[in-house]
């Protein structure tokens, strides 16, 4: 039987009406964690495929509900899959944070003003510094111009009122990418920080003992020998909050690299925690590592945890909810 041209016109009208009802339920449908949360995506891929263990790590993006406050941090890649398993409903996001251009902290940041539009009458707030929006790492259109999105640079401003007795203050932070930042967000008193990516010193010493700024041009790396004065303007910052998210790199310091200048390393850890008022810290990008299993980062937490005496624990591959209530 030939098919009528009027009966594809009824289904198109039939499919949209459909996929209209299901996207309002999904901009009302609540999360699956119950009251105020941060919720820590992780990795989710089969390790099996040798291509989860062989990439670099791509997967950042922690989600933090608290009351009115529905912020998404650092979406990496693959966003929707891993927010579904957490149980976070990303179409309920009010706040995008992305701390800077790297594809394992915005990669995903585009899917997220998509989702939030899902919402009736969806505001959407993207906080990012000018230098990440010049690297595109979202659309303009997704960033600018979609229907109740605001692009606050937090370049420009130190403090942003996000909700009823929450703010955030911008921290810039020293990472391969200028314009690089983490955040203290302020909750009715309770202060959650983000590292972001950053290094922590200030200086770097040669092999004939001159120290030198790692702020500045650095002549020859090769002359990079160790690590040098600490950055205490960052560690006072993220020594002073309640709940730390640190993003860390690597176990040691790697001469002969700049690399550890703009990335973290264990003893930088210990360095931020010990005589620090953080009462819980949670280590995220570690554990995408994950060639060796699941040994080898609970070492290194461990680690951490006894030498500054912390609460301290390191995201699972799986991910990792925290409840803020009860905290
Ligand atoms: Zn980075
Ligand atoms: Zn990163």
């Amino acid at each position: 039987m030939p098919i009528e041209f009027n009966e594809l016109k009824q289904l198109s009208k039939q499919a949209r009406d459909v996929s209209n009802i299901l996207r309002k339920e999904l901009g009302e449908m609540p999360h699956k964690i119950e009251g105020n949360f941060i919720a820590f995506f992780g990795r989710q891929f089969n390790p099996d495929y040798k291509w989860n263990s062989a990439l670099k790590p791509l997967w950042s993006g922690f989600y933090i509900k608290y009351n009115d406050l529905e912020m998404m941090v650092d979406p990496g890649i693959n966003i929707l899959e891993r927010a579904e398993r957490i149980g976070v409903n990303l179409a309920r996001t009010n706040t995008l944070f992305v701390s800077h251009g790297h594809i394992d902290h915005g990669h995903d940041a585009n899917v997220i003003a998509e989702m939030a539009a899902y919402r009736e009458d969806s505001k959407l707030r993207v906080l990012m510094s000018e230098r990440t929006q010049e690297e595109k790492i979202m659309s303009h259109y997704h960033s600018q111009s979609q229907d109740g999105v605001e692009l606050v640079l937090i370049d420009k401003m130190e403090e942003i009122d996000l909700s009823a007795n929450i703010k955030l203050k911008s921290v810039e932070v020293t990472h391969t990418i200028a314009g690089s930042f983490g955040f203290v967000l302020d909750i009715n008193g309770l202060k959650i920080g983000y590292t972001g990516d950053t290094g922590f010193n200030a200086t770097y010493k040669t092999i004939d003992g001159r120290e030198l700024s790692a702020t500045e041009k650095i002549p020859d790396k090769k002359e990079i020998e160790e690590p040098g004065a600490f950055n205490d303007k960052l560690k006072k910052v993220f020594s002073e909050v309640d709940i730390l998210v640190f993003n860390l790199h690597d176990v040691e310091f790697r001469k002969h690299t700049k690399h550890n200048l703009y990335h973290s390393t264990v003893s930088d850890a210990v360095n931020v925690l010990r005589d620090s008022k953080v009462k819980n810290c949670f280590f995220e990008h570690f554990n995408p590592h994950g060639c060796l299993g699941v040994e080898y980062p609970q070492k290194v937490n461990q680690y951490i945890k006894e030498s500054t005496g912390k609460e301290t624990l390191l995201v699972a591959l799986n991910g990792h909810v925290v409840n803020l209530d009860n905290i």
